[in-house]
């Protein structure tokens, strides 16, 4: 199976009834590329740049940061990288930053929560992104977006930002696209509206389970409860692809659930446009991907949102699909 795999590094990801999806890397560092390239990685989906924050005793300079997204983007030689914005607090701590201890972390000061709150530490990262959107084909992504106004207020940052490099004669990428990651269910259920002010959706599982469960990703006694097939997830996953697409924009999926096999299949019937996976999984994904029929899948899918539980959805893709 792995050589039969290995053959598929530098093809598309096309379905066996033509339709064409792209298949990402979720990188953590630059040095995550050289493993996302070998294994045939179309873009890189998720770059969580938190890893440059974590480790060490004081914040990354701009310049420090402008060297590392530079080096994803030249070493990625054109294909889309998305960066997403700094994504600490919750289960990820920096000990210089002092953050106050939480009774519900996962729902406390995180994310875009804390940089539209310490704006230096978000302007010096968005400036740095700017920088180097020259070197490549970035894509900008702000996480944890609960209100339209967050969004708003983060990207008139990136345009203020941009207005002031310009004017200190920097040169900036022509076209960059802003987008966010769909995790929290209030995003989900108005994606109709955030699709009409953002280019792109990348939705994230791993947190959107966790807050549409009330299921803690920490937690091991209620992980029976964190479920990806569960009917009222694959809702939300089809209100937000619906939504981009109404607007002309793409969905794409970055948290585990866009790598899994099971999930797979039905993604590809709601229409998922981008998966984003860690690069160990991508030859696999990409092999199923290619013996799978759209349509089939369409009818699959449709079939799965008017299901009760997970365990029916799981049955009914077993009986389409033989792994
Ligand atoms: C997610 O929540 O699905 C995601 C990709 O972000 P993280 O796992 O970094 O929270
Ligand atoms: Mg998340």
């Amino acid at each position: 199976q792995k050589s039969e795999w290995a053959k598929l590094v530098n093809e598309k990801t096309v379905t066996a009834d033509g339709h064409e999806v792209e298949l990402g890397a979720n990188i953590g560092t630059p040095k995550d590329l050289k493993g996302a390239l070998e294994n045939g990685a179309e873009a890189v989906g998720l770059y969580r740049t938190e890893f440059l924050y974590m480790g060490r005793d004081q914040m990354p300079t701009e310049d420090e940061q402008f060297e590392a997204y530079k080096a994803v983007l030249e070493g990625m030689e054109g294909k889309p990288v998305v960066v997403r914005t700094l994504d600490i607090g919750g289960d990820k701590e920096l000990p210089y930053l002092n953050l106050p201890k939480e009774m519900n972390p996962f729902l406390g000061y995180r994310a875009i929560r804390l940089c539209l709150d310490q704006k230096d530490i978000f302007r010096t990262q968005l400036r740095a992104l700017l920088r180097a959107s020259s070197h490549g084909n970035l894509k900008i992504m702000f996480p944890m977006i609960a209100t339209l106004n967050e969004f708003r207020e983060a990207k008139g940052m990136l345009e203020e930002e941009k207005t002031n490099l310009l004017a200190e004669g920097v040169t900036i990428a022509e076209k960059i696209e802003v987008g966010i990651m769909v995790e929290i269910p209030s995003t989900a259920v108005l994606a109709d509206q955030f699709a009409k002010e953002v280019d792109f959706f990348s939705i994230g599982t791993n947190d959107m389970i966790q807050y549409t469960m009330a299921a803690s990703r920490m937690n091991e006694q209620v992980s029976y409860l964190y479920q990806p097939y569960n009917p009222s997830i694959l809702r939300l996953v089809k209100m937000v692809i619906d939504a981009a697409h109404a607007e002309g924009k793409w969905a794409g999926m970055c948290g585990e659930m866009a790598g899994d096999e099971t999930a797979i299949p039905l993604l590809v019937g709601l229409g998922l446009d981008e998966f984003s996976m860690s690069a160990t999984s991508i030859l696999r994904a990409r092999s199923l991907m290619k013996k799978l029929k759209k349509s089939e899948m369409e009818e699959l899918a449709a079939k799965a949102l008017s299901m009760g539980t997970v365990e029916e959805v799981v049955e009914a893709v077993n009986s389409v699909v033989k792994l």
